[in-house]
This record gives structure tokens, sequence and C-alpha cells, in this order.
């Protein structure tokens, strides 16, 4: 019987899924598994759109398609909290597996706070995150310096500090570390992301840590809930998935890996907040100087909720219609959401006048957790 705490290796016992999956098909098989037995009425994961670059929520609920979102895709990140809600709401009493990166398990714990979605409908089945990379970006990247056609590309993923692909006649891969010094490379948030292991979902999911004959045929597996584990015990004894015990050398290996993400992330955010800080307010107001008021950053956040429609007509301090906006139109955003705001990103990069966002929100929202209790999620896991 597993039990919170306990790690694993695990792999898909079906053989396309273990082919198709992206470290053995564990997430899959056991998303197949949950929806099959009556455990989940749906599940919600990516799937690739027109290419690689392109990743795509889907909520299924017929078995025979989840085995169409296996694999990972380092260029998506997705409102998926929003759209757990969006769900949830309009299917008053079904139950939902969703497959959630650190920065999509704290969206829905904000939303949670809220009580815009009910946990207790939900089987989260979590991924590790080293960092996921703009599609845009990464387009130039592989075509400046992989010299690759990005077109050619059909797989992309992130392994051992290396940004890799596989094209038509070959693979290469970069160590991240040079292209983030080139300026490509992950995210600027994730950069600065201390949620590498997303144990507030029921099961943390990733390819660190698995050593030995299982590297790149089996996922490691650890157990976040009684949930978690009442899914991996269930669908073992079903045949769903195959598993083993994680190799002691690996779990110390994964423990190391994740202790240099979090220090790197440290590193960065040092690196981001005190440039900031050195000129706060004239760099927010020069930046924010080029807004449009296109309201993206406000519709696209994944835990503004429920005052996106009250922020758009006339207020006592925003008028409508005014462009550039005064100040307190960004002001009046950052005090509603630095509390909360969970740094994944969106607002920046859906910002059609690329105003670094994400750093600001999370910079203030950092400095408040620096001196405030209760924090965002719980020491090391704030994002
Ligand atoms: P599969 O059976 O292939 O299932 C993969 C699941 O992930 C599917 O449900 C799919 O829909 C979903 N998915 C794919 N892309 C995304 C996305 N962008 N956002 C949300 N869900 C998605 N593991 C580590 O140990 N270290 C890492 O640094 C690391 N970085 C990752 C970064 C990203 C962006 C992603 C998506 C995954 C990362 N992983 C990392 C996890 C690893 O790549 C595998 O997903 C994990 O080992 C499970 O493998 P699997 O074969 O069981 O998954
Ligand atoms: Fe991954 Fe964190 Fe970036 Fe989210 S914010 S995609 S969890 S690195
Ligand atoms: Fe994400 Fe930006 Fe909202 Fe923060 S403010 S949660 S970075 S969209
Ligand atoms: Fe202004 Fe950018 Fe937000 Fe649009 S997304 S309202 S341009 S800050």
């Amino acid at each position: 019987m597993a039990a919170k705490g306990d790690m694993f290796y695990v792999w898909a016992a079906d053989a396309d899924v273990l082919k198709k999956g992206e470290c053995g098909g564990a997430i899959t098989a056991l998303q197949q598994y949950a929806l099959k037995s009556g455990m989940v009425d749906a599940v919600l994961a990516v799937r690739k759109g027109q290419d690689i670059y392109d990743a795509v929520p889907v909520f299924i609920t017929n078995p025979d398609e989840v085995a169409e979102t296996a694999g990972s895709l380092h260029c998506g990140t997705l409102l998926l909290s929003k759209l757990v809600k969006q769900y949830l709401d309009s299917n008053k009493t079904a139950r939902l597996g969703v497959t959630v990166k650190g920065c999509d398990t704290m969206g829905l714990i904000e939303l949670a706070k809220r009580n815009a979605v009910d946990m207790d409908r939900l089987l989260l089945l979590g991924v590790n995150c080293g960092g996921s990379v703009s599609p845009v970006l990464a387009r130039k990247m592989i075509a400046e310096k992989f010299e690759v056609d990005p077109d050619v590309v059909h797989k992309e993923e992130i392994d051992k500090g290396q940004f890799i692909i596989e094209y038509e006649g070959g693979h290469k891969g970069i160590s991240i570390d040079d292209l983030e010094d080139w300026g490509y490379g992950r995210r600027s948030n994730c950069r600065r992301c201390l949620y590498k292991v997303p144990r507030q979902a029921d099961l943390a999911c990733g390819n660190w840590g698995v050593i030995g004959d299982k590297a790149g045929k089996a996922t490691f597996v650890e157990v976040c809930s009684e949930k978690g584990a009442n899914l991996l015990d269930a669908a073992a004894k079903a045949g769903a998935v195959a598993t083993g015990p994680a190799n002691p050398k690996g779990i110390e290996i994964r423990g190391k890996v994740e202790n240099a993400m979090l220090k790197l992330g440290n590193k960065w955010r040092k690196k981001n907040f005190e440039a900031l800080a050195s000129d706060l307010w004239g760099t927010i107001a020069s930046e924010t100087g080029r807004c449009i008021k296109c309201y993206s950053c406000i519709e696209n956040c994944p835990v503004c909720f429920p005052v996106a429609e009250g922020l758009r007509g006339d207020s006592r301090m925003v008028t409508s219609g005014e462009v550039p906006p005064n100040p307190m139109f960004h002001l009046r955003r950052f005090a509603h959401i630095s509390d909360s705001c969970i740094n994944c990103g969106q607002c920046e990069e859906l910002c059609p006048m690329e105003i670094p966002l994400a750093l600001f929100s999370h910079a203030i929202r950092t400095e408040g957790d620096s001196v405030f209790e209760p924090k965002l999620g719980k020491a090391p896991y704030t994002n």
C-alpha cells in the first residue's frame, strides 16, 4: 500500500502509452485509469496543437483519447486554473483529473482560497518543472543558436541542464545556462520559480532521480496525498501501471537537483529584484507608460478572479478610454493581485507592449512574503 511520502518508479503497462509517454507514460496511464474506473469524470491535459510549440489544453471524457496527451510540451504555460473553474462551474458534481505544473497547482490553490474551485473534486497529477520556454523565443533560439529550421523539429526536451531538440536528420543539445546568457532559454518568471516539485498536488512526477536501466523509461513518483496513494495503488492493482521502489541513489540525486534548482531560482530573484530596486518607481512608471489598456494582463491572469470585469469601467481615479492610463490603473491591479501572484508569467508574456508585469507583481509579492504571514504556499514550496 502506498502512503504519503513514498517514492516509486512508475511506468505504463500498455506498450503504446509506454512509447508515447515522456518518461514511460505513467501520468497518461494513471489519467486513463482514473477515467476508466470512474474516479474522475473527465481529464484536463495538454496536447500538441499545430506544432510542438503550440500546447493546447483539452478536456477528455473518452479514456481511449487520453493517449493523445502523452509527452511534455515545454513551450506551454496555460491558464489551467481558470479552465478548471469553468469546468467545475458548468458540471456541478463532476470530478476532474488534471495534469499540473507547480504554477498551475498554486493557481488552483489561490482560486480555492477564494472559494472559486473545490479541491475535493480534483485529482492533481503534478509534473516537476525546471522551466518552460516562450514559443516565440523557442523558434528564434532554434533557428539562430541551434541553426536548425524550427519547423523540422519534432521533439524538444529539457534534460540534464540542456535544451535538446530532435529533428529530421539528428539531435542537438545546448546548455540552458549558455542559452540564458545569450538572451534565450527559459521564461524569466520560470528562472525565478522555486516550485520545482509540486508537492501540493496528489502525486509529484518527474524524470529527476530515475537512474539505471529505467532512466528515460519510467517516472519518479512521489506520493503527496491519500488521494494520490489510492490512485497509484488501484492503477497498479488493475494492471494499468507497473511500479518499483525508487533507487536510493536516485532519491539522493533528485534531492540534489531540486536543491540546485532552488539555488538557481534564488540567484535569479536576487539579480532581477535588485536591478528593479535600483530605480523601482522610475522603472515601473516608464514601462507601464507604454500601456495601451488592452486588459490582456487582467483577463489572462489565472488567479485574477472575480474582479476582472469590475476593472473595466470608470472608477474614482481611472477613466475609461484614457490611454495610457494613469498609474492607478496598474497600482489597483498590483494591489489586487500581489498577495497571490503565482509568478506564472502569463500577464508579461501576453502583454502586447512587452511590459515586464510578472516581474513587478512577483517582486511585490515576494517583498510582502518576506515580512508577512501567511505566505503564499508553504515554505520551501512558495513560488
Ligand atoms: P506522460 O505520460 O507523457 O504525460 C505527460 C503529461 O503532461 C500529460 O498529461 C500532458 O498532457 C501533460 N503536459 C504536457 N505538457 C504540459 C504543460 N506544458 N503543462 C501542463 N501539462 C503538460 N521533470 C523533472 O523531473 N524535471 C524537470 O525539470 C521537468 N521539467 C518539466 C517541464 C515541463 C514544462 C513539463 C510539462 C514537464 C517537466 N517535467 C520535469 C516532467 C517530465 O517531463 C514528465 O512529464 C514526467 O516525468 C512524467 O512523465 P510521463 O511519461 O509519466 O508523462
Ligand atoms: Fe514551471 Fe515554475 Fe515556470 Fe510554472 S513558473 S512553468 S512551475 S518553472
Ligand atoms: Fe501570473 Fe501575472 Fe497573474 Fe502573477 S499577476 S499570477 S504572474 S498573470
Ligand atoms: Fe497594458 Fe500590457 Fe496590461 Fe495590455 S497587457 S493592459 S498593454 S499592461
